[in-house]
């Protein structure tokens, strides 16, 4: 039977049942005992005013604005209670809503969350209040899809666990890009602690760099608790690109087992921060390469990581592939916990950089691991050898067993037998890599089944491709005339390219990019762009520019002070956008003062902002204002911003002003590089209060080399935290003061 026969056949049924029972209201229909199919929220409200085990209650489908859903009934294990949708996928929840359940034996399924956000802290709670929870509950197929306070920093969550037995399973979670963890399980009441609950089968979808802490995936348990167990099982679930932060997954509480997931292209660990006896078995980990992807990092005692397959992981220092960290000696329960008794064995790493034991070590982490042991893991890089750092005495593990393919610190040798140079890997049919000949129990198993994306979600609501790239639309020739560019941008697709002929573009009016899109001379400097207004581009939500091959002048803009080429959306920013200047002439933003080829509103974050081949003359402001975040509360602007071969001249600001503050260390950003460029007169205005022709602050990479500086402001780089890598090396300097670095002292 189709769908919507079925739909129509079981609406025909509801009707001949209504007009049978005229002791119903009309409004609600009844199709079998307990069965209730409710069209509004008074029906709803009325039909679970007092549930009974076995109720079945039915939203219809349609949009269900600002409903704020409370599920309560004590169901038994025979006879549990349920809230479903008509059709599932087909009951939207919107605006300011949310769900909470609490009771024994429910089930909620099937319900969509989108094109809104929760008016309370929580989009879907396992509680009703602080002692109504729901215990052997389950949550399935249901998806929240970029349900997220409008403000970016506003902290809520989408999902929060407690009680005890409760299942969340099948689920579709994707887009959150405000901040706050994703999904936590609360241990935080007795009603709460060894739960046993499991979280299996989910969609973890992509979770775009917050830029900030807070932007965890999944955590279990709190430091406050973390000797309480949680014994919560987290299996099979995939995580597509959570990048938030440094951590993916943060285990703080005990006997949690990880089994089956697969971490695909993630930024980040699943880290074992807090709490013991947890297990890490049977994951993969497909970094493919990608900058800051990691694998699992052990802290606390009687942890085990065994048959994990770990690949193309490209993370360092505590985000590398295999983290052990020392401990603090009588850590408290917020710090660092040694680790001991625990088990390394039968992991596989391939293509991956860094391995880290006894990380951390300094005069705070003095306690190395103890009594565990690291046995049968393969090791294998096909190109660059792993790093293997051992940072502090790692007599306290036993290594046996282990085979690699370069070799190794002396301190653990014995354990690491070399593979022989004819010893090559393979791929197998399950996508994971063997040793060719032999070697039978050594690495992840044989018969290893690696979960697949598919298998994850509800089935009905398809996995999306998150960001359109660049030209990956139509081609669309323009022609000079005016207003060209204003409807052409709002008839365009996703992804799509203009390709200006040669003439005068007059823009009157600020150009509103809330898509993909490329924007690109026939020949260069042949389309030549002026604009009336105090923007030409406004990014905002969902917006990606890319500006190629044009010549752009600011000579007929406002005389007003603060006018920009580029602007971001005034308010805070839930997308992270990307801007690529190339092959582009920007000339004499010059009508007033403070005119800036880009100026960003705070809460807003650029994942990229390139600079390539371009050239910019007579700017009374800067190139890139990236400082609005002046709370010091380690929130920045841009993840990477990357400036090269490229000319400044007569720029009364700085070319880039990226400001990062705080003391936070829960993000790998920002990153920042110039190189074989030139600047001439650059940073002297008088309103340019860094003083500098590039003012860095908090930057944890930064690359300044192959550049020269006439006559300008010095180059001015504060490090501030975290682990900063900063190169200012091979710049010639004419008439412009030396370069300041003020590098970071750790305080233990
Ligand atoms: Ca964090």
């Amino acid at each position: 039977m189709t769908t919507m026969n079925w739909i129509l056949r079981r609406r025909s049924r509801a009707i001949e049942l209504q007009t049978l029972l005229v002791l119903l209201t009309l409004t609600i229909s009844v199709f079998s005992t307990g069965a209730v199919l409710v069209h509004t929220q008074d029906e709803f409200h009325e039909a679970t005013k007092d549930l009974k085990p076995g109720d079945e209650i039915t939203l219809a489908n349609g949009t269900w604005r600002d409903f704020e859903i409370v599920f309560e009934g004590q169901g038994t294990e025979d006879q549990p209670i349920t809230l479903s949708a008509e059709t599932k996928g087909e009951v939207i929840i919107s605006g300011r809503s949310n769900l909470r359940i609490a009771g024994e034996y429910l089930i909620v399924k099937g319900l969509v969350f989108k094109d809104g956000h929760s008016p309370t802290n929580t989009v879907v709670s396992f509680r009703r209040t602080k002692g109504q929870l729901a215990n052997h509950s389950r949550i399935t197929e249901i998806v929240i899809n970029r349900f997220n306070n409008p403000e970016r920093h506003e902290t809520d969550f989408w999902v929060m666990m407690y009680g005890k037995h409760n299942r969340f399973d099948h689920n579709f979670l994707a887009g959150k890009s405000n901040k706050g963890v994703t999904m936590a399980v609360r241990l935080d009441s007795p009603e709460s602690q060894e739960n046993y609950h499991q979280i299996d089968h989910n969609y973890f979808g992509n979770r775009p760099v917050l830029g900030s802490n807070g932007g965890e995936t999944l955590r279990i348990g709190t430091s406050k608790y973390s000797l309480s167990d949680s014994f919560t099982r987290v299996e099979h679930n995939y995580f597509e690109r959570c990048n938030g932060e440094v951590e993916i997954v943060s285990s703080k509480s005990g006997g949690n087992t990880f089994n089956g997931n697969v971490f695909f292209e993630s930024q980040g660990t699943l880290t074992l921060r807090h709490g013991n006896g947890n297990t890490i078995e049977n994951n993969v980990f497909f970094g493919n390469g990608i900058a800051h992807t990691g694998g699992i990092r052990v802290i606390n005692k009687r942890q085990t990581v065994r048959n994990n397959f770990l690949y193309g992981l490209r993370g360092f220092r505590f985000g590398g592939a295999l983290v052990i960290m020392n401990g603090v000696p009588n850590s408290p329960i917020n710090r660092y916990h040694q680790v001991e008794d625990s088990v390394i064995e039968n992991n596989t790493i391939i293509n991956s950089a860094y391995i880290e034991l006894a990380a951390g070590a300094d005069e705070e982490r003095s306690a190395p691991p103890i009594s565990s042991t690291f046995s049968k893991n393969l090791i294998h890089n096909s190109q660059n050898p792993v790093q293997i750092t051992v940072h502090d005495d790692i007599s306290g593990v036993t290594f046996s067993e282990n085979i690699i393919n370069i070799s190794v610190d002396p301190a653990i040798q014995y354990g690491f037998k070399a593979a022989s140079p004819r010893t090559t890997v393979t791929r197998h049919e399950n996508g994971l890599i063997y040793p060719t000949h032999g070697l039978e129990d050594i690495g992840v198993s044989r018969d290893f089944n690696v979960l697949q994306r598919d298998e994850t979600g509800p089935d009905w609501y398809p996995k999306p491709n998150t960001v359109v790239p660049f030209d990956s639309g139509e081609s669309i020739p323009l022609s000079p005339g005016e207003n060209i560019l204003a409807t052409a941008i709002e008839q365009a697709k996703d992804g799509s390219v203009f390709l200006l002929a040669d003439g005068d573009y007059l823009v009157p009016q600020t150009l509103v990019i809330d898509k993909t899109l490329t924007i690109r001379g026939e020949k260069q400097g042949g389309a030549f762009i002026r604009f009336e207004r105090n923007s030409l581009f406004e990014i905002t939500d969902g917006g990606l520019l890319r500006l190629d091959n044009l010549s752009i002048s600011g000579d007929v803009s406002p005389d007003m002070a603060g006018n920009s080429l580029i602007r971001t959306s005034r308010r805070s920013m839930l997308s992270n956008y990307r801007l690529i200047i190339e092959n582009t002439t920007v000339q004499n933003l010059d009508t007033n003062h403070s005119f800036n080829v880009l100026s960003i509103a705070k809460h807003t974050f650029a994942d990229t902002i390139e600079i390539s081949n371009s050239s910019f003359e007579n700017i009374t402001g800067s190139i890139l204002q990236l400082n609005p975040e002046i709370d010091d509360l380690g929130i920045y602007n841009a993840e990477y911003v990357t400036i090269s071969n490229s000319k400044f001249r007569n720029v009364g600001g700085s070319v880039a002003n990226l400001y990062r503050g705080g003391t936070d260390e829960s993000t790998f950003g920002p990153h920042f590089v110039l190189m074989d460029s030139t600047l001439e007169n650059v940073g002297l205005g008088k309103r340019n209060k860094s003083q500098a022709s590039i003012r860095l602050h908090g930057v944890q990479d930064a690359s300044i080399v192959n550049n020269s500086l006439t006559s300008s402001a010095p180059i001015h780089v504060s490090e501030t935290v975290g682990d900063p890598v900063t190169s200012v090396s091979n710049n010639k300097l004419v008439d412009t003061p030396d370069h300041k670095v003020v590098p970071f002292v750790r305080t233990p």
